[in-house]
């Protein structure tokens, strides 16, 4: 057994499973746009987390759909 590295709970590997997700989420956006958003959410007050969670997720969803057009526009242009 290990204590994992992230939440220091115990585990068959050096990392758990919840935070292997974390790791994995970190790996996709970014070590500092997932710092951004931990910290614009979790280090307010509670009345105040619940607006920036929905603004964190509003620019989320923007961000998805810019790159899915991107990635389409790229699909697109390798047809022709
Ligand atoms: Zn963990």
């Amino acid at each position: 057994m290990f204590s994992c590295a992230i939440c220091e709970e115990f585990s068959l590997y050096n990392l758990c499973n919840d935070c292997r997700v974390i790791r994995h989420i970190t790996t996709l956006n970014g070590k500092k746009r997932v710092l951004e958003v931990l910290n614009n959410v979790f280090q307010r007050c509670e009345e105040k987390q619940d607006n920036k969670m929905n603004e964190e997720l509003k620019c989320e969803i923007e961000n998805k759909k810019v790159s899915l057009k991107n990635s389409q526009l790229k699909r697109g242009s390798n047809l022709n």
